[in-house]
């Protein structure tokens, strides 16, 4: 039998830690610009839509929908073999921007665009870092 290989994990920086912190403690956070109001995700060191450097964090309540998907049957990284098929997609978060991840813990194909979801924390082996994904809400 082959051996399992772990599952890449995130390595925080310092733009990044705050969400990689969040995410440890059960929350979803994203950055807001205070100057502009934008909401934004992945977290960056200067708003996308006003350059501004004023971004706060801010704690997503978590719903959102399925904006596009696929169901991945062939992974592109042995860790992932014993996950397929399983899906990848874009969410849309209610507070406003976009979220790429994994749609866990239900049959592929059952997942649909619009279909309402909510984030959870996935573990990962080797690692104390939790990973945002979503599962059917
Ligand atoms: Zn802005």
């Amino acid at each position: 039998m082959a051996e399992v290989q772990a599952k890449p994990v995130p390595v925080p920086d310092g733009v990044s830690r705050p969400y990689w912190e969040g995410a440890n403690l059960g929350e979803f956070r994203y950055q807001r610009c205070g100057a502009c109001g934008k909401a934004q995700f992945y977290a960056r060191s200067a708003c996308m839509q006003c350059r501004a450097t004023d971004l706060r964090w801010q704690k997503a309540a978590g719903g959102g929908r399925i904006a596009s998907f696929s169901v991945i049957h062939r992974a592109a990284l042995p860790s992932f073999a014993g996950d397929v098929p399983y899906v990848l997609a874009l969410v849309d978060l209610d507070e406003g921007f976009r979220f790429m991840c994994n749609v866990l813990h239900c049959d592929p194909a059952t997942v649909r665009i619009g279909m309402p979801v909510r984030v959870c924390f996935e573990s990962r082996a080797g690692s104390e870092q939790k990973v945002p994904q979503v599962e059917p809400a």
